[in-house]
């Protein structure tokens, strides 16, 4: 097994790993550096032979992990791009995101480079992305590979905890294991309970928009604090909540 760091910087930077395993080739991540600009935030895709990669599998969807892809996909045409299944649903809009900031500091920057890639660019690749879930066993090798009959390593995401969708991931070959954390996150986090529906609540009207509004902070508030588990399942200790009137969880 050969593993080829691709950052082009020595600390938190644009994450790109190549693995070589029995033949195969696989590239974890492709992030963007978030404090480097233009093509100096990019991983150095340019030291991997452009058709030798199978596969490109992204553990989640924070810039500095999946800000690169649309540029590796043209690097690697014949590459395959896997994800959680959480992951798909967001990746698509970070790019397009990230289009419309390279367009901004384009301008207000001056950086000519930017935008690194298009919207049409984006919308060109979402096609070849495949979202997996949690602790499934994957088979990631060029299809030509497996068609003449080597046998493909495979590729497993285990939650990492970090935000929605992120994974470490296994890689197996018949002989060799490595795995990737990607990032990780070892205590609980609530911020996804907040998504619990509030209960109903009396609209107070703004006169100038005619929009109703609930008094939404302190509902939504309830209706998450009420509903927050820790991971194992089991409730959490209370203790009042600073903003409103309900139970926190601490
Ligand atoms: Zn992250
Ligand atoms: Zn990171």
């Amino acid at each position: 097994m050969k593993i080829t760091n691709l950052n082009p910087d020595t600390d938190i930077g644009a994450s790109a790993w190549c693995v070589d395993l029995e033949g195969h080739r696989i590239l974890l991540d492709a992030g963007m550096h978030p404090k480097l600009e233009g093509r100096d935030g990019l991983p150095l895709f340019k030291s991997i032979q452009p058709q030798d990669v199978d596969a490109i599998a992204i553990t989640h969807c924070h810039h500095d992990h999946v800000g690169a892809l649309p540029v590796a996909c043209k690097y690697f045409p014949k590459a395959h791009v896997l994800m959680t299944d959480l992951s798909y649903f967001i990746a698509e809009r970070v790019l397009h995101n990230s289009v419309n900031v390279m367009t901004r500091q384009r301008e207000e920057l001056g950086i000519r480079e930017y935008p690194l890639y298009t919207h049409d660019e984006v919308d060109d690749i979402t096609p070849h992305f495949q979202g997996f879930k949690y602790n499934r066993e994957i088979a990631w090798a060029a299809f030509a590979k497996t068609r003449a009959g080597f046998t493909s390593p495979t590729l497993e995401f285990f939650d990492a905890g970090h935000t929605l969708g992120s994974a470490g991931a296994m890689l197996r070959g018949s002989k060799e294991t490595i795995f990737y954390t990607g990032d990780v996150c070892f205590h609980d986090q609530t911020i996804l309970a907040a998504t619990a529906p509030s209960p109903p609540a009396s609209p107070a009207r703004r006169k100038s928009s005619g929009l109703s509004r609930t008094s939404s902070a302190c509902s939504n508030a309830r209706a998450a604090c009420s509903s927050r588990r820790s991971r194992s399942g089991a409730r959490r200790k209370s203790s009042p909540c600073s903003r409103c009137s309900c139970a926190k969880a601490s």
